[in-house]
This record gives structure tokens, C-alpha cells and sequence, in this order.
């Protein structure tokens, strides 16, 4: 018989993320499919009560704790040791977690101090036949494999927007605290500050309800035989305000400012989609002057529909990589859909987060 701990952290706040709702939504249907299963959540923070009620009603019988100040930032010491008390005190034999980069850090060493076994990246948990497997993909998204496992405790570190998150009432959980103490020395790694872009020049938006990618075309002779690198940065920079999308790019598109031609200023390698880049989770994907070549659209792995707009009528895109492919000018459906968005919200479908 298994017992299932969630294990997540809490916000600043005491409040839960949408991370935190997904690994609980992974764990609560993993607990219905095992009957005779014992479900615990176990939160870490500064503080997690309002944590605890967010997911009151997620089906846990026991609402294990480790809060406190030593809690509320992440460190590979603090974290490490809450989370092995949580799965201790459980008893745990699976431990769910969100992949976020505090779990990610710590939970392998985790396992490794309680003799189990950790998998991240996981986009699926499933039952068949009473036993538990979970999907992860290989090869930069290229194959999938279901995993299972014999021995326990066994983590998983679900991927951040693989799962539906838990949705449900908030109630008020009664929290079991645990007394957890650092070793000398285990609270020196202090968090000073964050620095972070302000809102309006952080264009990676992984909540977002739409990826925008941007590629080489942007900044190629158009059919005047000159380029317009200024109005494509504006065109695109104005939709992104309306529609709070998220900007991705093409690894041509990024490459040609290392090159010193003229590209996007705000585009670095971080929005880079593909092989070598990244694959983000998004409802909806628009692609705009790019070409469609494998390495770039292995990224569109996880984009539920995908949409394209390119010159080309023999693009990659038109060769199974999109839903629907526009061949038309891109500059030209930009400077209609950022008036459209002007005037009414026509597209607000589009720019509604998840
Ligand atoms: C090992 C390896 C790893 C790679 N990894 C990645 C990766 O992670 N990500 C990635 O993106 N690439 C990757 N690549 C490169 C990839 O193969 C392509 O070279 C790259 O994606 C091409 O970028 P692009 O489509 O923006 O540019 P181009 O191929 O130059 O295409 C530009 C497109 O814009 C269109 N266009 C021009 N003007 C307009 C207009 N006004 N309106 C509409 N369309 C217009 C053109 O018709 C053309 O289709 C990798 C390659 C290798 C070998």
C-alpha cells in the first residue's frame, strides 16, 4: 500500500503557486487510482497556513509543516532537511513535488539520504494493473518513456505546466508542525535580494495563455528590398503588451546579434525555442518569419495548437508542424491585430492566461 506525500513550498505569503496546484492535482488523482492509499501534503515555508487551506479540501488526511524563517528562501540545506523530515514523519513511499528550482535542487539528495529514488521531468503519473508509472520525455522531447519503479521512497518532480492543477474549495487544514534544526552553519546562505527585469521587459511569461515566436524573417529585405527592423521590434513589442504573451524566438533570430546585424533588443538566448533551446507549455503558439526547421519546432513539443505565419509555402510548417499556416506578410497581420486589439478585445481568448 502506498502513502503519497505532496511536498511543496509556499510564496512569500504563505500562499501556494501554480506549480504547487499542479503537483497536488498529480498527487490527488494518483491517490484516487490507488485505492486503500494514504494521502499526506507536507508544506515548507516562512509561514504555510494559508498555504494549507488553499488546498484543504485536496483530499490529505494529514497537513505536515516546516515553517519558520529559516524556511522561506530557498537553500539547498533548509530545504533538504525539511523535506526529509516531511517524508520521515510520513512515511512516505511516493513523494510528489513541483520541478520548480527549489525542488529540483534538493529532492535528488533527498532520496539519496533516505536509500530511494528520485525522476524529474515528470509530464505524467499514471496506474495500470496497480502499478504506478511516469512519463518523462528523452532526447530533447523526442521520445517518450514510462518509467516504474521497485524501490521507495520514490520522488517525482512534476514539470510545471505538464499537469491540470488541483481546483477545489479552500477550507481550513489543521497543520501538524515538525520541529526541524539546522546543522551549525546550515542557515549561512542568506537570499539578499532578487533583481529581475521590470513587468513590462520581462517577455518570458510561462503562464501565459499564447506563445509569440519571432524569427529571422523579422530582420530580412522585405519586398522592397530593405529591412524594417525598427517597425517589426515595434509591431512585436505592441502585440506583446496587448496580449501579454509570451515572446519566444528562433535560434537564427538570436544568433544575428552576436553576428553584430541588426536584431531585436530585447531578445537574448533565454527566448530561444528549440533543440538547443527551450520547450515551453503554452495553450496556443504563434509563429511568426520563421522558417519551421525540426530543431526549432522539437520546442512546440508541449504548445497545444500551433499556429504559423510565414511567406514560405513550403516551410516547415506547412509540412505537418502547424495546425494552420498563414502564407502572408507577417508585418502586415501584425499592424491589423495590434489595431484590432486596440479597438476592441476581439482576441481575448488569446491573451487570458491558462
Ligand atoms: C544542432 C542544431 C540545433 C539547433 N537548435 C535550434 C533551436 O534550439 N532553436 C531554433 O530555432 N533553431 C535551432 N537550430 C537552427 C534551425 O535549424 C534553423 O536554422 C533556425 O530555426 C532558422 O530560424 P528561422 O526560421 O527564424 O530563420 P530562417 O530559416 O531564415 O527563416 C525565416 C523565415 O521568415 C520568413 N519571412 C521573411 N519575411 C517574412 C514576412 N514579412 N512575413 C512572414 N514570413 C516572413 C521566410 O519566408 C522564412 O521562412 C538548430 C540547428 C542545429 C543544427
Amino acid at each position: 500500500m502506498e502513502t503519497i506525500l505532496l511536498l511543496v513550498s509556499t510564496e512569500t505569503d504563505g500562499s501556494l503557486a501554480v506549480p504547487a496546484f499542479e503537483a497536488a492535482g498529480a498527487a490527488a488523482s494518483l491517490a484516487a487510482a490507488l485505492p486503500g492509499s494514504q494521502f499526506l501534503a507536507g508544506l515548507v515555508g516562512a509561514t504555510v497556513q494559508p498555504g494549507a487551506d488553499q488546498i484543504a479540501a485536496c483530499g490529505a488526511s494529514r497537513f505536515l509543516a516546516v515553517s519558520g524563517p529559516d524556511f522561506e528562501s530557498s537553500r539547498y540545506v533548509s530545504d533538504a532537511a525539511a523535506a526529509e523530515a516531511l517524508t520521515r514523519e510520513a512515511r512516505a513511499t511516493i513523494v510528489v513535488a513541483p520541478a520548480t528550482s527549489r525542488w529540483n535542487r534538493c529532492l535528488p539528495g533527498v532520496a539519496q539520504r533516505v536509500n530511494g529514488r528520485v525522476d524529474t521531468h515528470v509530464t505524467g503519473v499514471s496506474v495500470t494493473g496497480g502499478g504506478i508509472g511516469v512519463s518523462r520525455w528523452y532526447y530533447r522531447q523526442r521520445m517518450e518513456a514510462v518509467l516504474q519503479r521497485a524501490t521507495r521512497p520514490w520522488f517525482l518532480l512534476t514539470d510545471p505546466g505538464s499537469q491540470p492543477p488541483w481546483q477545489g474549495t479552500p477550507g481550513t487544514a489543521t497543520v501538524h508542525p515538525l520541529t526541524v534544526t539546522l546543522p551549525p552553519g546550515g542557515a549561512r546562505t542568506r537570499v539578499t535580494g532578487v533583481k529581475e527585469p521590470a513587468a513590462d521587459a520581462q517577455t518570458i511569461r510561462p503562464d501565459a495563455g499564447l506563445l509569440f515566436v519571432a524569427g529571422a524573417g523579422w530582420t530580412k529585405k522585405q519586398a522592397d528590398g530593405q529591412t524594417h527592423v525598427p517597425e517589426a521590434e515595434q509591431l512585436i513589442r505592441e502585440f506583446l503588451k496587448l496580449t501579454r504573451a509570451s515572446l519566444g524566438s528562433s535560434k537564427s533570430l538570436v544568433d544575428l546579434g552576436g553576428e553584430g546585424q541588426a536584431v531585436l533588443s530585447f531578445l537574448t538566448h533565454l527566448n530561444q525555442v528549440g533543440q538547443t533551446g527551450s520547450t515551453p507549455r503554452h495553450p496556443k503558439g504563434l509563429s511568426t518569419c520563421c522558417h519551421g526547421e525540426e530543431p526549432h519546432t522539437v520546442g512546440w513539443r508541449f504548445i497545444g495548437e500551433r499556429r504559423a505565419i510565414s511567406l514560405d509555402p513550403n516551410c516547415g510548417w506547412a509540412r505537418g508542424k502547424a495546425d494552420v499556416l498563414y502564407v502572408t506578410d507577417a508585418f502586415a497581420v501584425l499592424r491589423h491585430a495590434n489595431a484590432l486589439l486596440q479597438k476592441t478585445n476581439t482576441f481575448g481568448l488569446l491573451v487570458s492566461p491558462r
